[in-house]
């Protein structure tokens, strides 16, 4: 996905990322599962297990040794003035207590070890107010580990000693974060929040030994889908077949009904009945999630294919799932399997600011019939063959994508072939269209379309998908978005190059986009500007954190909580990132390690810790100040 160009485009690193025209609504948390942590170990990596090394990672956590590792917004926090006392030794952490409006942050970053079943935050507490009040509260604290607040404590939480308060953080396993504690107070009566003898302790039992292999392997769907005459609802039928790859027994499947975001679990705009192949089970993950129990354990190798009934029911809206008056794009609808890896099922929400969709090359067959005055641009290669009076049934296949999508409407369509020999067709709104795209508009996309698959190709390997469909509306609230063979642009010959640049980056080189969404647009940007000419020059000096958490290689579940820093950070500093790295290696060197890289994993599964070996191997020099300085971690 790309922001709008106009805004993500300018050049300058500071400008921020386009806003959403909608605003998210607001997500069934309860029904999330813990999200999983992506694993880097590649395939074949078979039956290692991370083993849980009981460890307290909290440093100096009772303040007796100085202030260090702490951040503190002010000198003097982590104290031993008389007024207070520690819980244990003689220093504490004193936030607070001044009785004006006033604010205190407390911080350190950790690192919590994988492979171990519980992990747990613990502190001792004491609040002391002079506030009287037993209903209103005026000061509080609140502790976070992330981005997620753990609890908040005002001045009715006064007691006369210590408590100890303990918090469940295993779903932070793996991760680096922040631990925090910010104290606010309003303007009269002052409350103190003494902190002391923080910890966070990992133990319990190793995690069962997992496979890391991903799976259900080599997807492959076949799919029947009739269309109202408007083609905004969809009906038929849908099977999925796969194996195991795992050495572990594949009990279960799910799939992701990506697009029950755009409605709710009241009224799913996705709907799977009639499950044959396995029981269906609860939908979970704000109904974006539905669990298949197999009928028995399918041991490594074994196949096995589900079928299910299907309902699309497109709603309006210029977006990936969505129709803008009679032109529809039906983006991640169709019912996809999730991955399991060593790291367990990826069950992430959905992001509207940007991609959760983490799937496997598959093979496609879609047959999509639909009125003959509506034209299907799709997925893969297309052959229209007459269906029943006035209909036309167009018939998909796709091998080794990600993903497959469609749009139908009315539009004009102009074609033509790249030089390297891809055949690109160029579907725009019609002319009496509100937004309505201007032939020559259209020309020019076609125009960018074919120098754009081409650039790319030279540079990562030759396209593979056969034909690429370009649907041109004026309307989206982004710049373009990416499906395989398959992308939605503004008329924008930047977003147009990034959104055919995404082919590779995520479509053929494939990477949890949940997890390291900079794999696929930090890398799509930079082949954006090697497309366009474009080397990045200073564009380093422009770079400017808003926090110490602030990582190139954060995952979706930072940017959600941090929208307004996603397309600069990620986007823009992820690119002149690789600038960066172009200059250190030398042009040769970046350019052959970005092509062996995706030859390396084509039709694979990219993860950040991959591409910095590969990277370290072509360097003379040790990389590790590069990525520290850079904020690429993982
Ligand atoms: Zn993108």
């Amino acid at each position: 996905m790309r922001a709008t160009p106009h805004k993500a485009f300018a050049a300058t690193l500071g400008a921020v990322a386009a806003a959403p025209a909608a605003a998210a609504p607001a997500r069934d948390t309860t029904s999330q599962t813990a999200p999983a942590h992506a694993g880097t170990a590649p395939t074949g990596t078979a039956h290692r297990a991370a083993a849980c090394t009981p460890a307290q990672v909290v440093a100096n956590g009772g303040f007796e040794s100085g202030t260090s590792p702490w951040s503190q917004s002010q000198t003097g926090l982590i104290t031993n003035r008389t007024g207070q006392s520690a819980h244990s030794g003689g220093w504490f952490a004193w936030l607070n207590g001044v009785g004006t409006t006033h604010t205190d942050t407390l911080s350190q970053s950790v690192s919590v070890p994988a492979g171990c079943s519980t992990a747990t935050l613990s502190f001792w507490l004491h609040v002391d107010t002079a506030e009287r009040t037993t209903s209103v509260k005026y000061d509080t604290l609140t502790a976070k580990i992330g981005s997620t607040t753990l609890a908040t404590y005002s001045n009715l939480d006064k007691n006369t000693g210590y408590v100890q308060k303990s918090f469940d953080v295993s779903a932070f396993a793996g991760q680096t974060v922040t631990v925090s504690f910010t104290g606010s107070e309003d303007s009269s009566l002052q409350t103190g929040f003494v902190v002391d003898d923080v910890a966070l302790d990992t133990s319990g039992g190793t995690v069962p030994p997992t496979d890391s292999t991903r799976t259900p392997a080599a997807p492959a769907y076949t799919v029947n889908l009739s269309s109202d005459t408007n083609g905004f609802v969809w009906t038929g039928h849908e099977t999925a077949s796969f194996t195991n790859a795992s050495a572990a027994p594949l009990s279960e499947v799910y799939l992701r009904l990506w697009d029950n975001y755009h409605g709710t679990c009241q009224a799913m705009p996705i709907t799977v009945g009639n499950v044959t192949g396995g029981t269906a089970g609860a939908l979970s993950v704000a109904c974006t999630a539905l669990k298949i129990d197999l009928p028995a354990p399918l041991a490594q190798g074994q196949s096995a294919t589900i079928g299910f009934d299907l309902t699309i029911t497109v709603p309006s809206g210029a977006d990936r799932f969505g129709h803008d008056g009679a032109f529809s794009n039906i983006g991640n609808a169709l019912p996809v399997l999730a991955v399991r890896d060593g790291a367990g099922w990826h069950l992430d929400p959905y992001t509207n600011n940007g991609e959760s969709f983490y799937s496997l090359a598959s093979d496609f067959n879609v047959t999509l019939d639909h009125p003959s005055g509506l034209l299907v641009p799709a997925t893969g290669t297309s052959v229209d063959t007459p269906g029943t009076s006035g209909r036309t049934v167009t018939t998909a296949t796709a091998s080794k994508v990600r993903d497959f999508a469609w749009g139908s409407g009315p539009f004009s369509k102009i074609s033509g072939t790249s030089a390297a020999g891809t055949p690109i067709n160029v579907y725009s709104v019609s002319l009496i269209s509100v937004s309505g795209i201007s032939a020559s508009d259209a020309q020019s996309m076609l125009s960018t379309a074919k120098t754009a698959v081409d650039a790319h190709a030279a540079r990562f390997g030759a396209y593979p998908y056969g034909e690429l469909d370009a649907v041109i509306d004026n309307n989206y609230w982004f710049g373009g978005m990416e499906y395989p063979g398959f992308v939605l642009d503004l008329v924008s010959t930047t977003a147009l190059t990034h959104e055919i640049g995404h082919q590779w980056f995520y479509g053929i080189v494939g990477d949890d986009e949940y997890a390291s969404p900079w794999l696929d647009e930090a890398f799509t940007d930079y082949a954006t500007d090697l497309a366009l000419g474009k080397t990045g020059t200073n564009c380093w000096n422009s770079v400017s954190w808003a926090s110490s958490a602030e990582k190139i290689t954060n995952s979706m579940a930072y940017w959600d909580a941090h929208s307004s820093r996603y397309s600069t950070v990620v986007y823009g500093y992820g690119k002149c990132a690789l600038h960066d790295l172009r200059r250190q290696l030398g042009d040769g060197v970046m350019a052959k390690l970005l092509k062996d890289y995706a030859t390396s994993h084509w039709y694979g599964v990219s993860t950040t810790a991959e591409f910095k070996a590969a990277a370290q191997a072509v360097s003379p020099t040790d990389l590790t100040s590069f990525w520290t300085g850079h904020r690429i971690e993982g």
